[in-house]
């Protein structure tokens, strides 16, 4: 009943009806009353009453039936218009999809879709032609079925995995080609669509065959390791070639002293006077130490780069292992020249491994007494900077060559300007594992005539900081 009589039309006839019988009602009364006396009179007015309401309620019909016969026409046409935009919309529609197929069918890419429930909806004409696959038994995730069995299962998985991000993904598998019946190396890549209100639609993407661009690379893979073989080869002989020469070098001279002594000795002793025995014995014993030493240090570097070289720090006091490095450097030079340490910072217990300590300033400061004219400064100056223990080691010696530097720390390796300095090339590169091991830097600065420093930067591990004044 109440939506019987909330209807427009309902509601406009009600108050037409109330409005008309109280009018008729009100206004029958109001002129009997008015010409009671006068009954001709009142036929006439109620005549033109009659007539008055007759074209009143013919205008207000003929307006309302105006009004809303415009508004049906209004709404004919709009609904017209929308008709005509939806087929246009329609036709446009069909024309992005004929084109969206014809160049999917076209480009080399096989291209497909899903939709928003990871269900393949569309595979270009380049996966059937590739698969041997039929439209009906591909869509969905029947693609999967065209996959190596090798990979289907994983291909499931990270394909669904990587369309529930949302997100760009590609994966890599192989594809079984009736083509020439052989297995194909793809990588398939996905974006997501997303309509102009932002809700997801699905995925597109592309399968590329890449069988011929992985053979490249595992070829030029291949290639590249023979290569690297093959110079690890030419390297290895050009080192034994450096060894043999240098340790055939290095070892005639104290052979031949050796030789001389050992020869003389035998053969005269009765007529060598006993001071001169003692200086032919010392001879042999300085030349065999020598030789010892060598074979010491081609050890200590075929150990190290064989990697056996071990690191094992321990709390050092580095003030008093300089010190000691540095008298022990004073005994073999004799004098020759003038020893400089300095030192800043608290270095009393530093964990570094003492031996390849040993290594470093031993090899270091020997070079630098041994590169550098007698009467020439030495120095040695320790200090803590950033949490690294710094040693620099400089001479006012012949300097390095430029050219050298890149090849310093090579076994066997020696600049042009050692001259009759005697050496095997060794030193440098026993230095730079031992800082290698430390985890350390090494760098070298030369000019030639002027002197070389050496600096050597440790980080310090586990520094102990105990007070060693206190009880
Ligand atoms: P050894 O194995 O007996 O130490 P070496 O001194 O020739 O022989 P390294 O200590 O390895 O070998 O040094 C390699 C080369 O670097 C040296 O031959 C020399 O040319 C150059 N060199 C190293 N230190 C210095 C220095 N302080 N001044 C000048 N040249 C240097
Ligand atoms: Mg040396």
């Amino acid at each position: 009943m109440r939506a019987f009589l909330g209807r427009f039309d309902v509601r406009i006839s009600l108050a037409y009806g109330i409005i008309a019988a109280l009018w008729i009602v009100l206004s029958d009364s109001a002129m009997a009353l008015i010409f009671a006396a006068n009954p001709s009179m009142l036929a006439v007015v109620s005549v033109y009453k009659g007539l008055g309401y007759v074209l009143v309620t013919s205008l207000a019909l003929f307006l309302l039936l105006r009004v809303e016969l415009r508004k049906r026409d209004r709404a004919e046409r709009a609904l017209q218009e929308d008709i005509v935009e939806r087929k246009k919309i329609e036709a446009a529609l069909r024309e992005s999809e004929h084109r969206f197929r014809n160049l999917a069918d076209t480009a080399p890419a096989l291209i497909w879709t899903t939709d928003s429930t990871d269900q393949v909806t569309f595979l270009s004409r380049g996966w059937y032609h590739f698969t041997g696959q039929h439209e009906a038994n591909s869509l969905g995730q029947a693609w999967l079925d065209a996959l190596h069995p090798e990979d289907r299962e994983h291909v499931r998985v990270s394909f669904l995995d990587n369309i529930k991000t949302r997100e760009y993904f590609q994966v890599e598998y192989q594809l079984h080609s009736p083509i020439d019946n052989a297995q194909r190396w793809v990588i398939a890549t996905g974006t997501p669509r997303w309509s102009e209100d932002g809700v997801f639609q699905g995925y597109i993407g592309s399968v590329i065959d890449v069988t011929e661009r992985r053979r490249a690379q595992q070829e030029m893979q291949a290639a590249a390791i023979l290569r690297t073989d093959l110079e690890k080869e030419k390297e290895l002989l050009q080192l034994k070639e450096r060894f043999i020469s240098v340790v055939s070098h290095e070892f005639r001279t104290p052979l031949s002293v050796i030789y001389a002594s050992a020869e003389l000795m035998h053969r005269y002793r009765d007529r060598i006077a006993p001071d001169r025995q003692d200086q032919h014995m010392r001879d042999i014993l300085s030349q065999t130490e020598y030789m010892v030493d060598l074979l010491d240090d081609v050890l200590l570097v075929n150990i190290a780069q064989s990697g056996r070289l071990e690191f094992n720090p321990s709390p050092l006091d580095v003030v008093i292992f300089c010190e000691t490095a540095i008298e022990r450097m004073q005994v073999i030079d004799r004098g020759k020249h003038n020893f400089c340490l300095t030192h800043t910072g608290d270095l009393r217990l530093v964990a570094l491994d003492a031996k390849l300590l040993q290594h470093i300033l031993s090899n270091l400061l020997s070079n630098a007494i041994k590169y550098s004219p007698d009467g020439g400064d030495v120095r040695l100056d320790v200090c803590l900077e950033q949490g690294d223990v710094v040693f620099r080691v400089s001479d006012q010696g012949i300097g390095i060559p430029a050219e050298s530097l890149p090849y310093l720390y090579e076994p066997f390796y020696r600049a042009r300007n050692t001259g009759d300095i005697g050496g095997t090339g060794l030193g440098t590169a026993i230095v730079k594992e031992s800082v290698d091991l430390h985890r350390g830097v090494i760098a070298c600065e030369s000019e030639l005539g002027v002197g070389t420093t050496f600096t050597v930067r440790l980080p310090v591990t586990s520094r102990l900081q105990t007070d060693l004044s206190q009880p």
